[in-house]
């Protein structure tokens, strides 16, 4: 597939022209890359299978993997499930529009290419002005996974997405950075007992303090007790630049001590090394070098990951040294779950 990408840099004055023209592609059943507040997502008509094909070729995504649905209103989210029970209508009521997702049984007019052929759906309402416009121009529910090539880092800049898809998609919306850097908290709304699918920037605790007790029901790698263990990365590809990552884990001054450590074992082993850091003393090791953010900042932290995995595979380093000494609060739960999957080792100090 070979498509010519329409470049869209939003500026103050070209709003509404940009909507209406990508609105007409949605219609089309085209795709469109468009910002979101977690990352740029991939949209296309969720209801139409040829629009929602188009997405899953573009990305290289496995047909198993089934799409988050955009929403604009509640009107169109009852088009899409068969009942909102009342928890969910309380995570309704308290985070949407925003970054948390809802797995509920689905309506027949979802097809099942968006779905995976599940029974239930995913839904979200983005809080982003471009998204919830693109939407409610079109009048079209919009999938929309990480507009990235499967397995990829996902992209935070349209820089990024045309990085991944120039060629293979209908246009980007250019809109800067996204805010928060992260994809979505996922949970399933859709049985007995509410569960956690895939951390996000909206953390079990927040979604405790509304429903009460959830399950939390992700792979999380188990470091074991042998200090150098195998992650998830190595099984799935998920969020992984070109560059192999190494991850520290531990307290700060031992995870900055063992980053030079390895840094200079590489280095002199033939490596080119990138950092991925929390502290600006390590800047002096290399120009290769990313900060994260504040350590006890994970929002900084969260904005800073997938820029700074894509930044440093664009220098061309072989080794990403990853820096994980920052909190686990907040989204910085999302982001150590990002960051494991997207390593070839953890190293826990
Ligand atoms: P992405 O849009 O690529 O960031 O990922 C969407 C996430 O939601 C993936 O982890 C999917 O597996 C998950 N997901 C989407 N629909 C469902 C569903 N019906 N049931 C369970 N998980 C889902
Ligand atoms: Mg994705």
């Amino acid at each position: 597939m070979n498509t010519y990408t329409k470049i869209f840099k939003l500026t103050r004055d070209n709003f509404s022209e940009v909507i209406g023209e990508c609105a007409e592609i949605i219609k089309k059943g085209g795709t469109v890359a468009i910002p979101t507040e977690t990352v740029y997502g991939l949209a296309a008509n969720a209801l139409d299978p040829i629009a929602v094909n188009r997405i899953f070729h573009a990305k290289g995504r496995p047909a198993d993997n089934p799409l988050i649905v955009h929403v604009a209103s509640i009107e169109q989210l009852e088009q899409l499930v068969s009942e909102v029970p009342p928890k969910a209508l309380s995570l309704i009521e308290a985070f949407w529009p925003g970054p948390l997702t809802l797995i509920l049984k689905r309506t027949e007019i979802v097809p099942d290419i968006t779905t995976g052929g599940l029974d239930t759906v995913a839904v979200r309402m983005p809080a982003d002005i471009v998204a919830q416009e693109l939407i409610s121009l079109s009048g079209k529910h919009l999938a929309a996974p990480s507009a990235n090539i499967s397995g990829r880092p996902s992209p935070t800049t349209a820089s990024h997405v045309l990085h991944d898809l120039e060629g293979k998609i209908d246009a980007v919306i250019d809109a800067g950075n996204t805010r928060i850097g992260v994809e979505s908290t996922v949970i399933d709304m859709s049985r007995e007992k509410p569960a956690i699918l895939r951390p996000g920037y909206i953390s079990a605790a927040k979604i405790e303090e509304i429903i009460g007790e959830v399950d939390i029901n992700y792979n999380e790698h188990d470091t074991g007790a042998l200090g150098v263990v195998r992650s998830p990365g190595m099984k799935y590809t998920h969020y992984s630049p070109a560059a192999t990552v190494l991850l520290l884990e531990g307290p700060h001054d031992l995870v900055s001590n063992k980053v030079r450590e390895m840094y200079a074992d590489f280095t002199c082993r033939g490596a080119r090394v990138g950092l991925l850091v929390t502290s600006n003393d390590l800047f002096s090791l290399t120009n290769d070098v990313v900060y994260l953010g504040r350590k006890d900042e994970p929002e900084e932290v969260a904005r800073n990951l997938f820029l700074g995995l894509r930044s440093l595979d664009e220098r061309g380093v072989n080794i990403i040294i990853a820096d994980g000494s920052f909190t686990h609060d907040g989204v910085g739960a999302a982001v150590m779950n990002r960051l494991r999957k997207a390593s070839e080792m953890i190293i826990k100090l």
